[in-house]
């Protein structure tokens, strides 16, 4: 079999394992078993240049090549154009988008550089496969130095209506750099239309022809696996007894304008303040670790959202009970499938997310027999798959808040059915059938 190439934003540590591995690490895993495979990108660290020639790691029929940025480049490219530029504009908030020249530029000179390291060490039959918005152009700087192998790219995150991507200043470069893959894979059917008219809107038809989604899944055994050990450990048993009976909501996300925290957390005060049955009924935590803590939106959230727990807790708090709990630090994911198969509800309010990975581990959590309910955004790309789920508009808080009490007080035989709903969909469409689907597209599409 011919060797796969994966080219992403960044490189596992060729250390990480099992539960420890990224979700692209996990996703990846079966196709990466069965053939040779290079993974390349960035390693991950800043050094004063961007290295132009990739250090090699290989462990059994997997080499890692990676580079390491330079520190200019790290700003313009990463926390500049991908974080600052093109992270918002994909998610629907163009308010948040910054844009700078400077920035562009050096998105642009990083993908030149990752496709100018890379083509070197191409062979002529490798299937190439470029993820997310970090390397849009890496197809098309490929292609310029004269590669002709199979080049796919997968968008993990949502593609917004045209009109709205366009207005991102260079937006019609991406658009066209993106006709040099074989195949253009989304998560969603509506991100699909989106793209297909923003390619279209630039004469790319044929382009649009290639845009399919692929809506990307979980391990969805391993994850209950990993819920069911986790009951009867210290660590879960500890944090049960702590909640002395009462009903656990469990809110688990990056800490991400993205995930509508602000507005969870002011539906949650709505329950308590609405729906009074619930006060000292109920413990809602959420886990929220601190991501790109070095942009200033992502600080100025973290301020709003201590705002809102101590307006929460100290409106509502009685002497030996704090409905709220919220934790910036991550979770070890083992423990994290143990509070999710004892949370009643999975609260999982984004504004807008490309597939939104949680939501699924909270149906493959949950016990069979006594499932919790799982309250969804209907702007996250996972609501296809998950049927049975109460879903909430994110903007609107007393809509979360009958949402909550619905599923507090819901009767078993209904939570029964809900999740049987879920589940059925959540361990088919798997990590596996993804990589899989998309490759067989891909590795298809020269010989049609
Ligand atoms: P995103 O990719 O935007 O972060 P997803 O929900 O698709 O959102 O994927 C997030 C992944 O990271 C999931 O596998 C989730 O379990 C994990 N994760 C999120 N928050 C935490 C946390 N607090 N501790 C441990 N893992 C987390």
């Amino acid at each position: 079999m011919n060797r796969l190439v994966i080219v992403a934003n960044r490189v596992p540590n060729p250390g990480e394992r099992g539960a420890t591995a990224g979700g692209l690490a996990v996703a990846l895993k079966d196709a990466l078993a069965k053939r040779e495979a290079l993974w390349f990108g960035w390693s991950g660290q800043i050094a004063e240049a961007t290295a132009a020639d990739p250090v090699e790691t290989r462990i059994g029929r997997i080499t890692y090549a990676t580079l390491d940025l330079g520190r200019e480049d790290h700003r313009r490219y990463y926390l500049g154009f991908s974080n600052g530029s093109l992270w918002p504009t994909l998610h629907y908030r163009l308010g948040l988008a910054v844009f700078a020249r400077e920035d562009h530029a050096g998105y642009r000179a990083v993908n030149a550089a990752f496709a100018a390291a890379l083509a070197p060490m191409l062979r002529p039959d490798d299937t190439i496969w470029a993820h997310d918005f970090h390397l849009f152009p890496v197809g098309a700087a490929l292609r310029a130095l004269g590669c002709r192998q199979r080049i796919g790219f997968f968008l993990h995150v949502p593609f917004p209506p045209a009109g709205l991507f366009c207005a991102l200043p260079r937006a019609a470069e991406l658009l066209t750099d993106l006709a040099a893959y074989d195949v253009i894979g989304v998560q969603t059917e509506d991100d699909a239309v989106n793209l297909r008219a923003a390619l279209a809107g630039v004469g790319q038809e044929e382009a649009a022809a290639r845009v399919h989604a692929f809506p990307i899944g979980i391990e969805a055994e391993a994850f209950t696996t990993l819920a069911e050990k986790a009951i009867g450990k210290r660590e879960t048993e500890r944090f049960r007894q702590s909640l002395v009976d009462r009903a656990l909501i469990i809110g688990v996300d990056r800490l991400d304008y993205t995930k509508g925290l602000p507005q969870r957390f002011c539906g949650y005060g709505q329950l308590l303040a609405r729906f009074k049955t619930h006060r000292s009924k109920v413990t809602y935590l959420q886990v929220a670790p601190v991501s790109r803590g070095d942009v200033a939106q992502y600080r100025a959230l973290r301020r709003e959202l201590d705002e809102w727990v101590g307006r929460i807790n100290g409106q509502h708090a009685e002497p030996d009970w704090a409905p709220l709990r919220y934790m910036t630090r991550a979770v070890a994911r083992p423990v994290l499938a143990g509070f999710m198969r004892m949370a009643r509800v999975g609260l999982v309010t984004p504004l807008r997310d490309g597939m939104n990975l949680v939501a699924k581990e909270y149906v493959a959590a949950q016990d069979p027999e006594d499932p919790g309910v799982l309250v969804l955004s209907r702007f996250a790309g996972a609501v296809a798959q998950l049927p049975g789920a109460l879903l909430v508009n994110p903007l609107d808080p007393d809509e979360i808040a009958e949402a909550l009490d619905q599923a507090l007080t819901m009767k078993p035989a209904e939570r029964k059915a809900r999740w049987e709903e879920c589940i059925v969909s959540v361990r088919r469409d798997g990590a596996r059938a993804w990589c899989r689907e998309f490759l067989s597209r891909l590795e298809g599409a020269n010989d049609a």
